[in-house]
């Protein structure tokens, strides 16, 4: 983890990581660790726990977070991306020159969510209004098609 990150409050959301040093571009922030473990087991171990740190690499693992990556907040014009390297480690890596005092962010492109919605409030120029990532909501977009479709033959039946 680079020196300099500190976690305080944020105009995003509740707590994020700010970083009291100019960072380059392309440099390794923090690494997302954590125990990891299947989407089956993660489900059953939050299912009444309404805030997870939860990160998804690869087809059936995720990262349980803990430690300073939980905290970067996503927005939608983010300074940071996350990486996973050949040993499926992931890390947050900078994708521009970043000022002392800035909060890092990343863009989630949340999927195989539970919820009906993931609000965004980043405040970005291009905010996209949600963290869902773009296949998410095609993916959703579909299935409010197929059932459009379905009760429009229930109907008329
Ligand atoms: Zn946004």
């Amino acid at each position: 983890m680079l020196p300099g990150l500190i976690i305080r409050s944020s105009s995003i959301h509740a707590a994020g990581c700010y970083t009291s040093r100019p960072i380059k571009k392309g440099v390794r922030v923090c690494e997302y660790d954590g125990p990891r473990m299947s989407k089956a087991e993660a489900d059953a171990r939050y299912e009444d726990r309404l805030v997870t740190y939860l990160f998804a690499c690869g087809n059936d693992l995720v990262i349980d977070g803990f430690g300073t990556a939980m905290f970067f907040n996503h927005c939608c014009d983010p300074n940071c991306e996350t990486e996973q390297d050949e040993k499926g480690r992931v890390f947050i890596s900078s994708m521009r020159d970043i000022a002392a005092g800035e909060e890092l962010t990343y863009e989630y492109n949340l999927h195989d969510s539970d919820e009906d919605s993931q609000d965004c409030y980043c405040g970005a120029a291009i905010c996209r209004t949600t963290m869902f990532s773009d296949l998410e909501l095609k993916r959703r977009a579909r299935i409010a098609r197929r059932k459009a479709a379905a009760n429009v033959a229930a109907k008329t039946r």
